[in-house]
């Protein structure tokens, strides 16, 4: 006789967990079904209800069906060695985690950092940066920036990192160590009439982790010097072809405590910004004001001139 306390404890052992217990390997809620000549996975688990469905065999049930049908005992022979397995079980079984979308793509920095060294500017890159943009020349020294006329193939991955014709812009760490690569697609823009695809204007390889461009600057800001803080790297590149000390965050979303750390630690308290004219400029300078008082330091907003919705366009309007 089997209580019935032990029963309940019997009938919610993680279905999953008893089923890898049994000999059947479970893969994102699925396994090959033990009861047909099953070639495809048609065994699912249900997590939620803790059961078994075969959509081929319609075997079904919970798990003292499930280690029944497997084990071929009877109930009560079953129950004893769900028990005597509880332990294992639990203990030693995890759930089979989902593979992750950056598992195979860890970033390749020592092949990023080929392609932006040394610098190379083309045709394309020159007319974007000086003719367009007028982006000083030791600015895009400074910051490396580099570019592409072909897709780059990734031999490892058989799938390109970038797009091209496209600008790369390296992200360093304070000490100039590589973290990633953003390219911004110079070719038609996506939607316009020339344009063949969708491919996005920025993008970063996956795998990506960074989130302030242009880090190497916090070792050269005196104490107390001002520092600016654009959304976007094109903002960036722009303030500092005016002038000024800045870096960049690509999307006001990513900012966080820990980079607000960052600047702390290098003395980076007297904070500027120019927020662009729209919903994710005030949204930046929010998040900004927020994060700065944390680690206690002030922000100073500047206002644009009316017609320029962000720097850059009040950086051309000025060259
Ligand atoms: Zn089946």
């Amino acid at each position: 006789m089997i209580e019935k306390k032990t029963l309940d404890k019997i009938r919610e052992l993680p279905i999953e967990g008893v089923a890898s217990r049994l000999g059947l390997p479970v893969s994102r809620h699925t396994s090959h079904c033990p009861f047909h000549q099953d070639t495809h996975p048609s065994l699912t688990f249900h997590t939620g209800k803790n059961s078994f469905k075969c959509f081929v065999c319609n075997a079904h049930g919970g798990v003292i069906d499930l280690a029944m049908r497997v084990l071929g005992k009877n109930f009560v022979e079953t129950c004893e060695w769900l028990a005597n397995e509880h332990n294992l079980i639990l203990e030693r079984w995890k759930p089979v985690r989902k593979p992750s979308a950056n598992r195979h793509y860890a970033l390749d920095t020592e092949y990023l950092e080929s392609l932006v060294t040394p610098p190379v500017l083309s045709e394309a890159a020159r007319e974007f940066l000086f003719d367009t943009r007028h982006y000083h020349a030791s600015v895009v020294r400074w910051l490396g920036i580099s570019s592409i006329s072909r897709p780059t193939p990734c031999w490892r991955y058989g799938r390109p990192y970038f797009d091209a014709p496209s600008l790369l812009f390296p992200y360093r760490d304070v000490e100039g160590q590589l973290q990633s690569v953003q390219s911004r697609y110079l070719g038609p823009k996506a939607g316009s009439r020339t344009s063949k695809s969708d491919i996005p204007r920025f993008r970063f390889p996956r795998g990506s982790k960074c989130h302030i461009f242009n880090l190497p600057i916090l070792k050269l800001l005196k104490e107390g010097e001002p520092l600016f803080v654009s959304e976007g790297i094109t903002d960036c590149i722009a303030l500092l072809s005016a002038g000024h000390k800045a870096i960049a965050i690509p999307s006001a979303t990513l900012l966080n405590k820990e980079d607000m750390q960052l600047l702390s630690h290098f003395g980076a308290l007297n904070l500027h910004i120019y927020p662009d004219q729209d919903i994710a400029g005030e949204k930046l300078y929010i998040q900004l004001l927020h994060l700065a008082n944390q680690i206690g330091a002030c922000v100073t907003r500047h206002s644009l001139p009316p017609g320029c919705k962000d720097f850059s366009d009040y950086y051309i309007l000025n060259h």
